[in-house]
Parts: structure tokens; C-alpha cells; sequence
């Protein structure tokens, strides 16, 4: 028998695939996208998603990765308890200003009510801290360097956006000691690194490394550095990762404490040490399908796709017989098998009850990053068809030396990802000197690069007043409300020209004088 007959199979329906416009209407694109794809289901409970396979293997790449690069540092996993009680939670009082509307409290165990109500860690350094305070005795504990890898559950009121902003999610979380304020920045600063290149060589996401501004800082600690991220589909920006500096703040409220080293006697004084804190979670998958994907559906970097490469049996129509037939999908077997062995992750779609037209459909929604067609006309001239998901390039490869430049172009996706990525992002990042300049940039969807004072109050000033001109303009989408501007980050590869002067360049805000140049944008 040839191959099966037309009636039986099942053709591509447009049900299947993405109907939003990513242009158009983000919000449902982005929906649809994550859904149909596999990403991620919704869930009972509001605000929490399931991960699939799909989104929880690149999640796992981020681990090996992140959990690597940590480890090569010399900080060690452990882990700590998810329940906080509630007189630790309190301790260090800005802290839990900046948390407590978001905790969730276990309060009933049964049918009884517990003595003391329990706080699900929402972050872990009041869980951690009193320990570190019993296990730090003297210098010679220092550093203490621990990570967690764990889920946090922070009930956020705020609009929850899968992947970006949920109730429950799973991250990384380091907390370490240090003897000297040095030490630690030095270590906030190479962590930052480690999330810059988690976004730019495993998501081909480009970030901005900068730090947080007074207000947008983390509650409780010194300073906060993050690592930016812009969805230029919707003109936002989105904090990617933070690495904090948390002074001695934690250290004085639990104890933290050694004798001083260089001090003689027996009343030695004590040191309060040095703290960090650093985290990041599976937003950064959001962000990845945020940037890349189109309106075909989910497009994946190939190093963290579980599936890279997707081989489709094709051109076989009535006239082929059984033989052709077959001698197609062996060679199909064959070239995953060879794609295999030097670490490709490849797989045949060798379904008999499916068109290739809708395979083609299927894994493009999935977002493989390459497809192999094979037909018998392939193999009478001793080549494949390439298919990138990206570009929709099509190439004819030799069979014979496959491997390698199935390799070289998995790589190429990969890096041409963030390239584009990366023009994008540059071209809108808009250098605004007048305060007038301010809402039109945003408005058209750019981040703004303004000398700024650093003022708190300025900050509130430019969030109330870049919401209100926003709302005398036009409405340009009714589904994006415009939003007023916050203070993404200080951008630590501060732009030279104009430079800052000193007592010259003013704020445009406020007319204050300008210390650096912070980068505002509406933002997730
Ligand atoms: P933080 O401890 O607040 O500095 O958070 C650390 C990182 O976790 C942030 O930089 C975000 O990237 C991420 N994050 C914070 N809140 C959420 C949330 N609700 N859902 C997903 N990721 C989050």
C-alpha cells in the first residue's frame, strides 16, 4: 500500500495555531501563544500556572547554567524551610513594610486554629538570618556563602501575567556574609554578570546592567542591581534580576556578628557583617517568549529548547510506493540518530495520520528552532531541506557532513536572536533632554534616557505627571491604558554625550541639578 489516502489524514486548522496579532493585540497573542504552544496551563487557583515540559525544560537549563556558575564561585546549596513565624518575619521593619501586603499566613492546621500563625516565605533572608547569626561565631565563619533553589509565594494584587508576575514562583535564592562591604559588592556585581548572561546566552535576551533607584530598591536592604529587560511589543520594561547589597541592616536587626578581628584584649568589639541577597526566577521564561516569538507562536533559542531540531518525512504523494515510503522515514531515523550522537537534541515526526503541512504548523507553534524535511527527491540528490524558525530560511544541506552544519546553524539562530534582539532594544532606548520629549517617547514605545536628580520625590513627580500628559493624548490602544513612567534603572554604562556636568546639567523633570542618567519607561 502507498501512503495513506488523503481523506484520512488531518490537515493544518487554523485552531491549532496562533489567531492574535502580536501587534495588534498583545495581550491575547501572548496568552495564546504560551497556551497552544505547551508552555504552560492555567490554573484553579488565580494568579498560579502549571509548568509543562516544554517552559520547565528551559527553566532546568537555566538551573544547570545559573547553578554551575554559582557553584564555580564557591557558594553552596542548602535549603531552608518555606514557613516563617511571624516574629522573624518582623524584624527588620522596612522589610516587611515592602512585604507584608503580599504574604500569605498558614493559619489552620485541621480544624484548629494554630497558636502562632506562619508566614510562607515570600523571599528567605528572615528565615535564613537567624541562623546565619547562630552559625557566624567569629571571622573565621566568614564567608558564609549559601543559594536555595525553591518557590516563593508573594499573593501580588497587581495584574498577574503568567510567567512575569505570579503568586507562586520557582527561583534561585543566594544569601551570603561577608567581613568587609568590599567583599560583598564584589560579589553582587559577579552575580549580576551570571544573570546577564543567563538572559544574553541561554534566553538570546539583551538586558541592561543598572541600579535601582531609593524607591525602586529592595525593601530592607542598601542598594539593589539588576539586569533590565524591554518588551518592545508593547514599549515596557520589566526588572530581570536583582543582586542586592544589603549592608549590615539584616546584621543588626539578627545579630549577625564577629569579634573584630584586628582588635586586641579580651572586650573585642563586635562587627556586624556584611550582607548579600540575589535571586532569579522563571519570569526570565516570559520575558525570552515575550521577545522572540511571533505570530506563528513560540520561537526558542536552541540552547534551551528541549526539541531543537524536528524532522518531518515530506513530498511523498500517491504515485511513491511502499518501498519509497519507507526508505523516507529510515532515512529520517537515521539522520536523528546522527544528530543525536554529537548532542543534538533532534526527533522524527513520523505520524502517519497527520499532513506534513500540519506538522510544519505543529512544531512552528512549538517553537523548534530548526526543521529537516526529507522526500525521496531529497534523497536522490543526497541532501535535506532546512528550515529555520526565526527567518522561515530554507537551505538544502548535504547529508554527507549534516552534523556540523546542523550544529553551525543552530548556533547562528541562537546568536542572530539576540542580535536583532538587541537593534531593537537599541533603537528604543531614546535619549530625552526636555521634559517634553518625555511622554512621546514612551508613547512610542521607547525607554527614556533623561539626566535625572535621584530625588524620591521627583521620581512620584515624573510617575504622576508622565501619567496624566499620557492621558490627554490620544488613546493610542485601548487594551494598553497609558501608564505612568517609573525609574527602571541607573544604567551602569552611563551614556558620554552630552556628559553630565556638575552643577550645569539639570534634571528635566525638576530642574535639580542631574547626578547620572537614569533610564524610565513604563514598565511590568
Ligand atoms: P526580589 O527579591 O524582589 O528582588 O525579586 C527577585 C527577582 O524575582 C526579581 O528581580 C524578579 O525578576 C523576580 N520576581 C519578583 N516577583 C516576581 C513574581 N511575582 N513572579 C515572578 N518573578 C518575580
Amino acid at each position: 500500500a502507498a501512503v495513506p489516502a488523503k481523506a484520512e489524514e488531518v490537515t493544518g486548522s487554523a485552531k491549532q495555531g496562533i489567531e492574535a496579532s502580536k501587534e495588534k493585540d498583545f495581550a491575547t497573542w501572548y496568552r495564546q501563544v504560551i497556551l497552544r504552544s505547551e508552555m504552560l496551563d492555567n490554573y484553579s487557583v488565580s494568579g498560579c500556572y502549571i509548568l509543562r515540559p516544554t517552559s520547565y525544560f528551559v527553566w532546568q537549563e537555566i538551573q544547570n547554567f545559573l547553578d554551575a556558575g554559582i557553584r564555580a564561585m564557591g557558594v553552596r546549596n542548602c535549603y531552608f524551610p518555606m514557613f516563617v513565624p511571624e516574629e522573624e518575619l518582623n524584624r527588620e521593619k522596612d522589610h516587611i513594610e515592602g512585604f507584608a501586603p503580599e504574604v500569605a499566613w498558614v493559619t489552620k492546621a485541621g480544624q484548629s486554629e494554630l497558636a502562632m500563625p506562619l508566614a510562607i516565605r515570600p523571599t528567605s533572608e528572615t528565615v535564613m538570618y537567624p541562623y546565619y547569626a547562630k552559625w557566624i561565631q567569629s571571622y573565621r565563619d566568614l564567608p558564609l556563602r549559601l543559594n536555595q533553589w525553591n518557590s516563593v509565594v508573594r499573593w501580588e494584587f497587581k495584574n498577574p501575567q503568567p510567567f512575569l508576575r505570579t503568586r507562586e514562583f520557582l527561583w534561585q535564592e543566594g544569601h551570603c556574609a561577608y567581613m568587609t562591604k568590599d567583599e560583598a559588592w564584589s560579589e553582587v556585581l559577579d552575580i549580576l554578570t551570571l544573570y546577564r548572561r543567563v538572559y544574553e546566552e541561554l534566553l538570546a535576551v539583551p538586558v541592561i546592567e543598572g541600579v535601582k533607584s531609593e524607591k525602586e530598591k529592595f525593601a530592607g536592604g542598601d542598594a539593589t542591581t539588576t539586569v533590565e529587560g524591554f518588551i518592545p511589543a508593547t514599549g515596557r520594561g520589566i526588572q530581570g534580576a536583582t543582586s542586592h547589597y544589603l549592608g549590615q541592616n539584616f546584621a543588626k536587626m539578627f545579630g549577625v556578628v564577629v569579634e573584630d578581628p584586628e582588635a586586641t584584649g579580651p572586650e573585642r568589639p563586635k562587627l556586624h557583617v556584611h550582607q548579600t541577597s540575589w535571586g532569579l526566577s522563571t519570569r526570565t521564561i516570559g520575558v525570552m517568549v515575550m521577545t522572540h516569538s511571533d505570530d506563528k507562536g513560540l520561537v526558542l533559542p536552541p540552547r534551551v529548547a528541549e526539541t531543537q531540531v524536528i524532522i518531518v518525512p515530506s513530498g511523498l504523494n500517491s504515485k511513491h510506493t511502499a518501498e519509497d515510503r519507507q526508505r523516507t522515514l529510515d532515512a529520517c531515523l537515521a539522520v536523528e540518530a546522527r544528530l543525536r550522537r554529537v548532542g543534538v537534541r533532534a526527533s522524527s515526526d513520523l505520524r502517519d495520520n497527520y499532513t506534513p503541512g500540519y506538522k510544519f504548523n505543529h512544531w512552528e507553534l512549538r517553537g523548534v528552532p530548526l526543521r529537516l524535511e526529507i522526500g525521496p527527491r531529497d534523497l536522490e540528490k543526497q541532501s535535506v531541506l532546512s528550515v529555520r524558525r526565526d527567518t522561515f530560511e530554507k537551505a538544502a544541506l548535504p547529508l554527507d557532513g549534516l552534523e556540523g552544519v546542523v550544529e553551525l546553524l543552530l548556533h547562528k539562530i541562537q546568536d542572530d536572536l539576540l542580535i536583532r534582539a538587541r537593534a531593537t532594544m537599541h533603537e528604543r532606548v531614546k535619549m530625552v533632554l526636555r521634559w517634553d520629549d518625555f511622554v512621546p517617547a514612551l508613547n512610542s514605545k521607547c525607554m527614556a534616557q533623561i539626566p535625572w536628580c535621584e530625588r524620591e520625590e521627583c521620581e512620584e513627580q515624573i510617575k504622576t505627571r508622565s501619567t496624566r500628559d499620557a492621558q490627554s493624548d490620544e488613546p493610542e490602544d485601548e487594551k494598553e491604558p497609558s501608564m505612568g513612567a517609573k525609574s527602571l534603572c541607573l544604567p551602569m554604562k552611563q551614556p558620554q554625550n552630552p556628559p553630565i556636568v556638575a552643577g550645569e546639567t539639570k534634571c528635566i523633570q525638576c530642574g535639580h541639578d542631574a547626578k547620572r542618567y537614569a533610564l524610565f519607561g513604563r514598565s511590568y
